[in-house]
């Protein structure tokens, strides 16, 4: 059987425990996995694209077929790049369909040869995402819980 290799895209900003849930999972059925951190100029981001990739190098390390990289074109070019087949996204409630259905559909009439995955969250994950993190902890509250140790931590320095 050939190498089954996916992308993880994202911006990451900053990497969340349901996030960690999806790349866990998709480096359990997938031979190789690429995060690709995604240089989004239309976002404002509160961490640099290294610092985003640090983090989850960090909290990737003990996963031997994950790496973690910067991605700044077309989505499709950078899969193709990596030879991968497969594109996987994580999909927490109704509201992620519309915005996820769009890419998709784009992404597919790019190149039709790309599939996309979705991976549904865990309930625990269903209302998480970066900017409510970043929300709460601009008001110095701990989130700990919700990010890893490592975002954590960073959030709690970024705001002091
Ligand atoms: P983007 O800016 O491309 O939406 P995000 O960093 O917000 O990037 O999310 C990256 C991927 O992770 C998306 O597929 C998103 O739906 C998914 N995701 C975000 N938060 C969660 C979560 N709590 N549980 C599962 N998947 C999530």
């Amino acid at each position: 059987m050939s190498h089954r290799t996916a992308v993880v895209p994202g911006s990451f900003d900053p990497v969340t425990l349901g996030h960690l849930d999806i790349i866990r999972r998709a480096a359990d059925v997938f031979d190789k996995v690429y995060v690709a951190v995604l240089n989004n100029s239309s976002k404002k981001s509160l961490f640099t694209v290294e610092e985003r990739i640090g983090f989850i190098e960090e909290i990737t390390k003990e996963f031997p077929n994950v790496s973690v990289e910067a991605s700044s074109g077309l989505l499709v070019d950078y899969a193709k790049k990596k030879d991968a087949k497969a594109i996987v996204r994580g999909l927490r409630a109704v509201s992620d369909f519309e915005y996820e259905m769009q890419i998709t559909s784009m992404n597919r009439f790019l190149d039709e040869s790309i599939e996309t995955f979705f991976i549904m969250t865990k309930n625990q994950h269903s209302f998480l995402s970066s900017s409510i993190v970043k929300e709460v902890a601009k008001y110095g509250s701990d989130v700990t819980g919700l990010v890893p140790t490592v975002v954590a931590q960073a959030l709690k320095e970024k705001f002091q």
